[in-house]
């Protein structure tokens, strides 16, 4: 069964895409955890880094370079932001398909709860 996230690849469903491009796409948290707050998926599906091989190094790389440059445009490179992505149950992930949450614009909690 596809997950929200590819029903949104496919245009299934709505979302509010920022950034596009041939291997990944962008668009804001519908539950925002902080001013800025956007997931960078990839448009392989791949249900979290502890299901990506060897051959999907090029596709994780490619993630996180457009998520800095998306933090560049949301203005917030400067200030700074986090970049985390949850693997299974302890960590709270609730959508298996690799997700990068971009989040910045208020100052960050360390250790994350
Ligand atoms: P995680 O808990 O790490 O798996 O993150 C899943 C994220 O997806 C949560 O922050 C949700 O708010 C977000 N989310 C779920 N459904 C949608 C949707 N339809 N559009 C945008 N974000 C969503």
């Amino acid at each position: 069964m596809s997950t929200i996230f590819k029903q949104i690849i496919d245009r299934e469903i709505p979302a509010e895409i920022v950034y596009e491009d041939d291997y990944c796409l962008a668009f804001k948290d519908i539950n925002p955890q902080a001013p800025v707050h956007i997931l960078v998926i990839p448009k392989k599906e791949i249900a979290s880094v502890a299901h990506a091989k060897d051959e999907d190094k090029e596709i994780l790389g490619h993630l996180m370079v457009k998520s800095a440059e998306i933090a560049r445009t949301f203005g917030i490179e400067e200030s700074g932001y986090r970049l985390v992505t949850n693997v299974n149950n302890d960590a709270g992930q609730s959508v298996y398909h690799i997700h990068f949450h971009l989040l910045g614009g208020r100052k960050m909690n360390w250790p994350p709860g």
